[in-house]
């Protein structure tokens, strides 16, 4: 059986978070069996970009903090690990660290804030598409990953928490590279199964005190739903999540092919703690699947599955030009025409929703068509 723990704490209070962290590793055998003395151990949030901790678009400083503060007291060595959205360099990773709440998290418990911006190369038996593929090197070198994600809707994958949360293990702009490989969003689901399985993070723990809803991963609304959950397989613990926000997971790609690739097996999933009716709201805002799958990716049917997308649209009295989309565009289709607008070329728009997710302006809407709004997503539970 796959234990996943779901623990409540009403708000991010630091003393009441750390309770809560600390009865999860409790009941996954205490960190004790995970953490060994001198043990360097990567601690991975989610940092999408710098944006504030009640924006809810990153893990919760408190979060990060009370497992360093548990890591340190099993006697392990912690550092915070990510690879943001954008270019991966150190300044823009201090400025994500300031104002996501890293560097006070960091000063507060003496963790390290990673900087070494190398990779290494790993091959990855377990892979279907990504057999060989290069990670942050403080990921690799470290004796245990500890994967903290936070629970949010997403415009491409639907729903980003445990496994999507491993795609930062991927350097800067190296992402937009799968985005372009893995256009297909069956087969960048895939990817990031794939990376998961290549990082092997051995705990999990999913921030959902609150959570995102509506246009994730960084244009949402936050949602309290005062949750924690945590558990050693990524999988199991995103199939609880999905249950708390009232989603079949045959909606997420990531879940759907992990099922059939046998990694989540939701029989064999134990849910302990808080019941899952207990802590469901009422209601919970989430994308549309955005549209139709195109494993073929040619010709005609490609085509007509492109028109049947839904697709990024510039709000031009809110962009403040600042150029973000462009760099983060992984085919370089965004560019201002003649009156310095920025205009996307549709032709060659792989709607992996970069722009959407990365605009600090709120600037890049994703616009439904007729086909998406006719099927639109129904909760099947
Ligand atoms: S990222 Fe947003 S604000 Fe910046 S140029 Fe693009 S649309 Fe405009
Ligand atoms: S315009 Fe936006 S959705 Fe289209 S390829 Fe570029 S980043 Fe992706």
């Amino acid at each position: 059986m796959q234990k996943v723990i779901i623990e409540t704490s009403e708000n991010y209070r630091f003393d009441r978070v750390l309770q809560a962290v600390e009865r999860i590793f409790d009941q996954l055998g205490g960190l004790s069996s995970f953490v060994k003395p001198g043990m360097r151990v990567a601690i991975k949030p989610n940092l999408l970009m710098a944006k504030k901790p009640d924006d809810a678009a990153t893990t919760h400083p408190h979060v990060v903090k009370a497992v360093i503060a548990l890591v340190q007291q099993a006697g392990g060595i912690a550092s915070i690990v990510e690879s943001p959205g954008g270019p991966y360099n150190a300044t823009l990773l201090r400025r994500i660290y300031g104002a996501t709440g890293m560097e006070a998290a960091a000063n507060e418990t003496g963790a390290e804030l990673n900087y070494d911006l190398r990779v290494e190369k790993v091959e990855n038996a377990e892979a279907k598409i990504v057999k060989s593929l290069k990670i942050l090197k403080p990921l690799h070198d470290a004796d245990l990953i500890i994967n903290l994600a936070k629970l949010k809707t997403h415009g491409m994958m639907v729903y980003s928490g445990a496994v999507k949360n491993m795609f930062g293990s991927i350097a800067g702009l190296e992402k937009a590279d799968y985005h372009m490989r893995m256009s297909e969003y069956d087969r960048f689901a895939d990817s990031l199964i794939d990376i998961y399985l290549a990082t092997k993070p051995r705990l999990n723990i999913i921030d959902g005190i609150i959570a995102m809803e509506g246009e994730g991963p960084s244009s949402g609304v936050p949602k309290w739903l005062g949750v924690l959950l945590g558990s050693t397989d990524g999988f199991a613990c995103d199939y609880a999540a999905l249950q708390i926000i009232n989603v079949d997971y045959r909606m997420v790609p990531v879940l759907r092919l992990a099922q059939e690739r046998g990694l989540l097996r939701p029989e064999e999933i134990e849910l302990i703690g808080a019941s899952i009716e207990s802590v469901r709201p009422d209601d919970f805002d989430v994308p549309a699947l955005s549209g139709i799958k195109s494993r073929s990716g040619i010709g005609l049917l490609s085509l007509i599955g492109k028109r049947l997308k839904p697709k990024p649209v510039i709000l031009h009295d809110v962009c403040k030009l600042c150029g973000k989309c462009m760099e983060v565009c992984p085919p370089k289709i965004i560019k201002p025409d003649e009156n310095k607008q920025l205009t996307i070329d549709y032709s060659k728009c792989i709607r992996c929703f970069c722009c959407h997710e990365f605009c600090p302006e709120k600037a890049i809407k994703i616009k439904k068509t007729a086909f998406n709004k006719l099927f639109e997503y129904k909760r099947l539970s």
